[in-house]
């Protein structure tokens, strides 16, 4: 099939369409084939003209006389009567002069709009009408929509694609034989031809099996090979010290939850093997992740080996060194902690960089700045990646390059990761959960307030800050902006210093402030010298501040669930009750995703119905995995992800060679750079 065959070369294609087909992405056949509908309109059902009901309506009818008229004000009116055995109605056409022309009496046709009244008289309004005897693509069908762009509609893609049939029927299988016929799918290129023009809607069910079978098949097996890879790999194995660890639970405040010591003990023995630990933990907000880390760390330390931490953002960085400052003194290893951001002086940094290509310096603590080509590590062990999401698969590989061998990796995330999406996209990691909190912490309450409820709530807020507690309020902008109606850090603390909270100490935090400016403000929070932090969602990580006890998030209906879940985890640090007030930007009734939060105080679940109702976008927003492009895979199928993924280990169990599937092949090869940790 001459699929590469470019799109100007159909019939139909100016140059004029052309330019809106690349608009699309659509550059050649193949591209057409495989641009998916959006979704469908189901006109498949043909009723007789009797039993028609107001609503989308199909006939098969014949046409009898046609007429146009203008009626005013340049206003143009075709009419049409159609008739079936059972009886007759009219269709009407507002501004179409050349419909009476094309229609042509006596003959049968296909007729699919709205039946509905007007001038108190019912009829079908802009009817799409075909020959009941040609192959019909816009009637009597499940008809498929796709992306349009102003001056391409649907109708003549549909066209493009019908030309396109033969080929469509030609396309070669990409799966392994084995694995259709075991799994029962669709042929390709069956399953590309009924994405198109389904037959029924159970025939699209299976061509979006099929398809998103492929897709999430891809992807792991993928994963699997990197991790078959990476379990090749020699590293540097890091010893259990027995008495290195118990002498640092001793001095703990707090004993570990059960879910931490079951993930620090899957972490040594990890580390204990000649084979690099690739392993993320996840857990909640206030799981206690942190000490994890930092027991990981200390048993690398203890043998010689550096250790680079590394955190989003500077504040949280300046958090994490000074609580692994308090956690190393015990062990009097905290002389070996360093602390490395871009906003150091020149000098500091030459300094750190020194002590750090010396190995004086063990347990680095960063952020990207670890990442430049000016630090030079010594004997790099284990990399601790702190919400690992926030950085891009090329940062984790540069960190990764500083050890000269593959050092052990350790990714953390708060983002509540649903099993099926994590085992798709992090297919090549292992993974532990911490899931229990530790003991004595009350559950936040969340309360979702309308815009005219700012007084009472105000006044409640104030009882609080009375009672020496602190708050948050978090805005989507920094300041004003005229595109968006949305509050700004700007506006709410002027707002509040002006009017409710005069007596209050306020401050603002955002992304554009200097990180001096920054650091002070927290400090001045941290210290209780600030009563309210108004500021952008840079709060968001990590930040731990006990006392603190109100979030109050403004436009909450601007915001991802788990992100949110993530917001209101920093008032429920403590022995106190934690209350989060989800301010909506009007006083309509608040959508069920956002309800799901008063509810709801399990951020697995809610990861969920994020990625239910909004996708895997909603949890990953810009995420790296740009060609992981999952288009039809529903990535809550779990039992299609299920069998996708022993699908693709069985094919790696098998021994079969990827070459011969050359498309296959092809895609792997794509997908393993972007996933690839080596
Ligand atoms: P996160 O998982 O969100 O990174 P942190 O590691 O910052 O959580 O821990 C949150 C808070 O809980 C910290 O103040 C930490 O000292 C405390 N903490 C951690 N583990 C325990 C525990 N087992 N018992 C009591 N408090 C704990
Ligand atoms: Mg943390």
């Amino acid at each position: 099939m001459n699929a590469d065959k470019t799109i100007s070369s159909l019939k139909g294609v100016g140059p004029e369409t052309n330019k809106k087909l690349q608009i699309l992405g659509i550059e050649n056949v193949s591209d057409l084939l495989h641009n998916y509908p959006r979704r469908y309109d189901d006109y498949s059902e043909i009723s007789s003209i009797e039993n028609i009901t107001p609503g989308l309506v199909t006939l098969r009818a014949l046409i009898k006389n046609t007429t146009g008229r203008y009626v005013g004000r340049g206003m143009h009116i075709t009419e049409s009567i159609a008739v079936d055995k059972t009886s007759s109605v009219r269709l009407v056409w507002f501004n179409q002069p050349y419909r009476e022309k094309s229609i042509l009496p006596g003959v049968e046709y296909f007729i699919s709009g709205e039946f509905a009244l007007r001038n108190q008289r019912l009829c079908v309004q802009n009817p799409t009408i075909e020959r009941a005897d040609s192959f019909n693509l816009n009637t009597a069908r499940i008809v498929p929509i796709y992306k349009e762009t102003k001056g391409l509609k649907s109708s003549q893609i549909r066209k493009l694609v019908k030309q396109n049939i033969p080929n469509i029927k030609i396309l070669p299988e990409t799966l392994p034989a084995w694995l259709i016929k075991k799994e029962k799918l669709f042929s390709r290129s069956q399953a590309i031809l009924a994405m198109h023009f389904p037959e029924s809607p159970e025939l699209l069910e299976k061509a979006k099996k099929r398809i998103g079978f492929e897709e999430v098949f891809e992807l792991t097996l993928a994963a699997l090979m990197n991790k078959k890879d990476l379990a090749g790999e020699h590293a540097l194995n890091i010893l259990f010290d027995k008495d290195l660890a118990k002498n640092f639970v001793d001095h703990l405040p707090f004993k570990l939850t059960d879910s931490q010591k079951k993930t620090v003990w899957q972490v040594y023995k990890d580390m204990e093997r000649e084979q690099p630990m690739n392993r993320l933990i996840e857990g909640d907000v206030g799981s206690g992740k942190t000490i994890v880390a930092v027991m990981a760390a200390v048993m690398a330390i203890k043998q010689g080996f550096q250790v680079a931490f590394m955190a989003p953002t500077e504040l949280l960085a300046r958090q994490h060194a000074d609580t692994i400052c308090e956690l190393l003194k015990p062990l009097g290893m905290e002389d070996k902690l360093g602390l490395l951001l871009g906003s150091l002086k020149p000098a500091q940094k030459t300094q750190l960089h020194a002590a750090i290509g010396s190995g004086k310096i063990q347990f680095i603590v960063g952020t990207h700045a670890l990442i430049s080509e000016k630090v030079i590590m010594h004997s790099l062990g284990l990399i601790i990646i702190d919400e690992q999401h926030r950085f891009g698969v090329q940062q984790r590989k540069k960190l990764q390059s500083k050890a000269g061998y593959m050092p052990h990796v350790m990714s953390m995330t708060a983002t509540p990761i649903p099993r099926s999406l994590a085992l798709t996209l992090y297919g090549e990691m292992d993974i532990s959960v911490i899931d229990a909190k530790p003991p004595g912490r009350l559950p936040i309450k969340t309360t979702i307030c309308s815009p005219n409820s700012r007084p009472q709530l105000y006044e409640q807020i104030d009882k609080q800050l009375a009672s020496g507690r602190q708050m948050f309020v978090v805005c989507p902008l920094i300041v004003q902006s005229d595109m968006l109606s949305a509050e700004s850090v700007e506006n709410v603390f002027s707002n509040l210093k002006s009017t409710v909270f005069k007596h209050r100490q306020i401050g603002i935090l955002h992304g554009k402030m200097k990180a001096e400016e920054k650091e002070n403000t927290m400090k001045l929070f941290v210290n209780g010298k600030l009563d309210i932090l108004v500021s952008t969602t840079v709060v968001e990580v990590g930040v731990n501040v006990p006392n603190a006890t109100v979030m109050l998030i403004e436009n909450a209906e601007r915001f991802g669930l788990a992100q949110i879940h993530q917001l209101r985890g920093r008032v429920g640090r403590s022995s106190h009750q934690g209350h989060c007030y989800l301010m909506m930007g009007d006083s309509s009734r608040p959508s069920r995703r956002i309800r799901a939060l008063e509810k709801n105080s399990d951020g697995f679940a809610l990861a969920e119905l994020d990625l239910e109702i909004r996708g895997p976008g909603a949890i990953y927003g810009t995420m790296q995995h740009g060609a992981l492009d999952l288009r039809v895979a529903k990535l809550t199928d779990i039992k299609m992800i299920a069998s996708a993924r022993n699908a693709a280990q069985e094919f790696i169990d098998s021994g079969e060679s990827l070459l011969q599937y050359n498309h296959l092949s092809g895609r792997i090869s794509i997908l393993r750079s972007v996933t690839n940790l080596n």
